[in-house]
Formats: C-alpha cells, structure tokens, sequence
C-alpha cells in the first residue's frame, strides 16, 4: 500500500464515506464541472424529467464516486452503484437494469472494463429504456424486449479516449475532472479536519496540500497520518513543523514524491547523469520491475515535469536536478 497512491485502500473507504461532501455546495474545486452540472441537473428538475447521462472521466481519487451521489442528491433520487468489471455477462446487467427504480441514477464506475455483450446491451438501455433479454441458446434462441424505467447513468472512468464511440456518444454531458490545484487541496483539507475534529492551521493544511499530488484522496489520507503523529508528539494540532516531521516519517517529500519515486529519480541523475537511458537498465538500477517503474513511479514524474519518456530513453529535466539539490554534470565547475 502506497500512501501517495491514488487508487482507495487500507481503512480509505470507511473514512471517506464520513468525509463526502454531500451536495455541489459542499464540492471544493471543479468549477466548470459544478457549473455545467448544476444546470444539467436544475433543467431537469424544472421539466420533472430523470438526468440525461453523465459520464466523469479523471484520475483515480478526484471524486467522480463522491460526484455521482451528489446528483443522486440534488435530483432526490436513489443511487445503485457497481463497476465494470463486476458486469461481465450482460445477463448481470439486465438484472441490475430491470430491478431500477424510475429516476434512479445506476453509477457504473470503470465503465471501460465492462464485457462487449454487456456494453452492447447498454446502448439501448441508455437510448430507448429497454433492453432485449435473449432467453434460450442456439437457433432456439429468441429475445424477449424488456422496457424499463427511465433512469440516468453515470459512467466513471480514467479516460473518456478508452470508451467506444457508440458507448460515448449516448451521454448527454461529460465532465472531465481535472488535479486540484494546491489552494482547492488546502480547503478540502479543512474542510476534512472540521469533520475529524483536528486542529489545523492554514501553514499545516498548506505543508499537506503541496504532497498530496493534485488529489483530494491523497490528501485525506496523508492528514490522516499527520494527525497521528500531531496526536502522539505533539499536543494534536497539526502546524507546518508538524507537517514536515510527519511525512518525513512516511518518506513523502515536499512535491510529494515517495521513495520509489525518489530512487528512480536519483538513479537516473547519480548514475545515468540525467540520461538519456532504456526502461530495463533504469529498473534494474533500482531493483524493480519494469512495470512498476514504468505505471506506478513514472507518471507522476512525467506529471510534475521531473522525467521525460523520448524514444531515445529516460531523461531528467532540469527541474528533477533543482528537487534533488544536485548540479547537472555539464553545469559543473572543473
Ligand atoms: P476512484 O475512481 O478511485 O473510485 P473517485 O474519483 O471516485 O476515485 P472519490 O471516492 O469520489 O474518488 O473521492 C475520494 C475522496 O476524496 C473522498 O473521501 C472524497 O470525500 C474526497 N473528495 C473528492 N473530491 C472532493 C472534493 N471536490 N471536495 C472535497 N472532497 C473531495
């Protein structure tokens, strides 16, 4: 478990559940994304009619679950929540369709990862609220239509590219979900630290937002750990020194790189003099796989314009000398 991971886990989904803003109001950041959805969602309630179809696309942990049961909220509407890779036969998802309520909104998290048949079942479900439900096998086969209740459907996933057309053009509105600058990270830190009861200071809440790479969920979990060590050495409120001593304990550094992240850094500048050099040679240099080295350390990297992948190789921008407190060879004196 990474503590700048961006994907939930360990005691995340407990807390968190305590820690959803619970309507647009409550919603730190995203300004365009509240706008456009306050009036999709405001229209509809005007003509008495369910939503068209949302679909959230943006990384891991910037709040599209948290997004999806505010417009359960604002539209007074139950929500059912599942993900794509829980359908895997599109008779699990005519069940799920069959059993709505009219107005319910069906959150489909990853909805990239649903099986063909499934996904071809959803574009009648999200056109005309109705499915064909195939009862039998072989020539014998026949499909028995199903209507159903008009619902809205908000599709959750990583990257709006990975949707087939069909699947994409059927929502009525799409909001991708941007990082969160540092000053919407301090105020959803706050925010977090009223509803956990910590004492925080705009220093310390500023000292956590800058580690907590753009991503509400990282810095809910990274004032987690603060507040633990504010608790044990100190008397509970958290300040910048605070800050700094406890994610030093946890090797989060002050632009919120890890150890990992930190070591693929230091082998390209200590070894490879800032590269140019292959995946394979880096990972071997810092004893993982290349995979990890390439999905897990990489992008943030990339993101923070630390590393950049040219054909020839891994490089270092100037940048990741500056963070590491080193002098590029070349700037060197004799
Ligand atoms: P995943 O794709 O991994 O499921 P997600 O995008 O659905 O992630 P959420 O579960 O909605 O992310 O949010 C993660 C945490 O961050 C929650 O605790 C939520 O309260 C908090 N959060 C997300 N966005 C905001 C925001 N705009 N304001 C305040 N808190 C937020």
């Amino acid at each position: 478990a990474r503590i700048v991971g961006a994907a939930a886990e360990g005691d995340d989904q407990a807390v968190e559940a305590a820690l959803r803003p619970k309507d647009l109001s409550e919603f730190v950041g995203q300004e365009k994304v509240r706008q456009q959805l306050d009036l999709v969602l405001k229209a509809a309630r005007q003509r008495g009619a369910t939503a068209d179809h949302v679909l959230l696309s943006g990384a891991p942990g910037l709040g599209k679950t948290t997004l999806s049961m505010i417009i359960a909220a604002e539209m007074n509407a139950p929500i059912r929540i599942t993900s794509g890779p829980a359908i895997q036969h599109a008779g699990d998802l005519a069940a799920i369709l069959s059993s709505l309520q009219e107005g319910e909104i069906l959150f489909l998290d990853e909805i990239h990862r649903m099986s063909r048949p499934a996904e071809e079942m959803l574009y009648m479900a999200m056109e005309d609220f109705r499915v064909d439900v195939i009862v039998g096998k072989g020539p014998g086969a026949t499909a028995i239509p199903l209507e159903l209740p008009p619902f809205t459907l908000v599709g959750a996933t990583t990257r709006a590219g990975l949707l087939p057309p069909p699947l994409r053009d059927r929502f009525g509105f799409t909001a991708h979900m941007e990082f969160y600058d540092p000053s919407e990270l301090q105020r959803v830190i706050h925010r977090s630290a009223g509803l956990l009861d910590v004492e925080i200071d705009p220093a310390g809440a500023a000292e956590i937002a800058g580690r907590s790479r753009g991503t509400p969920r990282i810095a809910n979990r990274l004032l987690r750990r603060v507040r633990d060590y504010a608790q044990v050495k100190a008397d509970g409120t958290i300040t910048r020194e605070i800050a700094e001593a406890a994610l030093r304990v946890y090797e989060v550094d002050s632009r919120g790189l890890d150890r990992l992240d930190r070591a693929v850094l230091e082998a390209l500048l200590k070894l490879f003099g800032g590269g140019p050099v292959g995946l394979s040679t880096l990972a071997v240099a810092v004893g993982e796989e290349r995979e990890t080295v390439e999905e897990v350390a990489e992008p943030f990297l990339v993101r923070e314009g630390l590393l950049a992948r040219t054909p020839r190789g891994r490089v270092a921008t100037p940048a990741a000398w500056t963070h590491l407190g080193l002098v590029p060879p070349q700037a060197a004196g004799p």
